[in-house]
């Protein structure tokens, strides 16, 4: 791994920089995220246009679509330089994960109707993959889709569906052969979630937010056109991911700046805590320092794989496993750090009351993606050449 930008890579870099100075509004800063419902008004309708324009709403998409058709380092560079900038990118699931099925597998009447909608902000898209008795073996998955005329009828239930309550469409694997071995009988679909006999019920989580919810399909009717692929291969047309950057080099820049700022915060607050409690927190912020040392590394190593077209697999589960985990302990840190003002949910707390939103909010890293054990397993066969137990 080259750590140094070529001289391109460099101009690369200064060219999104200048554009996030330029561009970025300042109320949006440090807001967002994945599952965050973007509204169509104001700052953020100028921040999407922005990003329209230059095709980075969807930055690994071909131009052909919409997209820029960057190549893996490039994003590496922009979401290097967003994360810094605390900028927001946009789009979610549909440009992330919906949006790459549909340009490999989708039709082209799937590809004109929805890809255009992704990147203008119409649509917004919820994954409907797990089920109460399928999410680590997804492949045992029970909702059914049955053939009826030029449509399929879907019965059964989702759960954990993070957004459903204000998403327009699924992309759903839903079971049509029951009879074939497990990943062979399901298909993926296009489901509008405006098709009577949805019904989409909160799940609050341990934070208190309404993020994902539970839902019930009771004899929705879904058009056959709205299959993506073959009928029984949708297993195989789920993995795909296009070559997006999957380094999560933004994950390990915010960790870095949370090391900052609490670093500072103790700094501040040193005489009132007294010297052994400084003492202590000093060295744990410390680990914490030197495992976001480690965590930036691992995204470098995914991202010199990515560049050199290898596909991380061990190695990205290494990743996710250390990342999640981390996030735990920085959490931890930040709750010790704060004391009893770690107990404070309110905005007029230290750091706006966020802290014990994390601390409380991170426990779902390690399930989201693929849990813990999960990346134990993949990393003890795949990356340690261990027989399966
Ligand atoms: C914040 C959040 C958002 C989510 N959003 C979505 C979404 O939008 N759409 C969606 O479809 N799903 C979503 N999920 C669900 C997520 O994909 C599942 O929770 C995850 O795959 C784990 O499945 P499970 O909850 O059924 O747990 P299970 O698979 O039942 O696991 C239970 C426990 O058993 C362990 N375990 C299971 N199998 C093994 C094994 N082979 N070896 C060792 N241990 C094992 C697990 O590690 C875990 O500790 C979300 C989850 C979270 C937390």
């Amino acid at each position: 791994m080259e750590f140094r930008d070529s001289p391109e890579q460099a101009a690369w870099r200064k060219k999104v920089r200048n554009f996030l100075q330029t561009e970025l509004p300042e109320e949006i800063r440090g807001k967002g995220g994945l599952f965050a419902k973007l509204e169509r008004v104001g700052a953020w309708e100028q921040w999407r246009k922005a990003l329209a324009e230059r095709g980075w709403v969807a930055p690994a998409w071909p131009k052909e679509y919409g997209g820029a058709g960057m190549d893996v380092m490039d994003q590496f560079i922009l979401n290097e330089e967003f994360a810094q900038a605390r900028a927001p990118m946009i789009g979610g699931l549909g440009t992330m994960m919906l949006g790459p099925t549909l340009i490999a597998h989708g039709t082209e009447e799937q590809k004109s109707y929805h890809l255009p909608r992704i990147l203008a902000g119409e649509e917004n898209w919820c994954q409907g993959y797990s089920e109460p008795g399928a999410g680590s073996d997804l492949a045992s998955l029970q909702t059914r889709a049955v053939k009826d005329g030029d449509d399929f009828v879907i019965n059964g239930q989702k759960i954990w569906t993070s957004t459903a309550h204000f998403a327009d469409w699924c992309f759903l694997l839903a079971r049509t052969d029951p009879d074939a071995p497990k990943h062979r009988g399901i298909t993926y679909f296009l489901v509008d979630m405006k098709s009577p006999g949805i019904t989409v019920q909160p799940l609050v989580n341990l934070t208190g937010s309404h993020e994902f919810n539970e839902v019930f399909f009771e004899d929705v009717r879904v058009p056959a056109n709205n299959v993506v692929g073959e009928v029984n291969r949708g297993w195989y047309i789920g993995a795909t991911t296009l070559d997006f950057e999957r380094s999560s080099i933004g994950t390990a820049v915010g960790n870095q700046q949370q090391i900052e700022d609490f670093t500072a915060w103790l700094r501040d607050h040193r005489t009132e805590m007294g010297e052994a409690r400084y003492g202590s927190l000093r060295r744990e912020w410390a680990d914490r320092a030197l495992e976001v040392h480690v965590a930036t590394l691992l995204a470098y190593r995914i991202i010199s794989m990515q560049a050199a077209g290898q596909i991380p697999n061990a190695e990205a589960s290494i990743a996710k496993l250390f990342g999640s985990e981390l996030a735990q302990r920085i959490a931890g840190t930040a709750m010790h750090t704060l004391g009893m003002h770690g107990a404070i949910r309110e905005s007029s707390a230290p750091f706006a009351g966020n802290v014990p939103q994390s601390y409380l909010g991170g426990v779902s890293q390690t399930i989201a993606g693929g849990t813990s054990e999960i990346q134990r397993n993949i990393i003890a066969t795949r990356g340690l050449g261990l027989p399966r137990g």
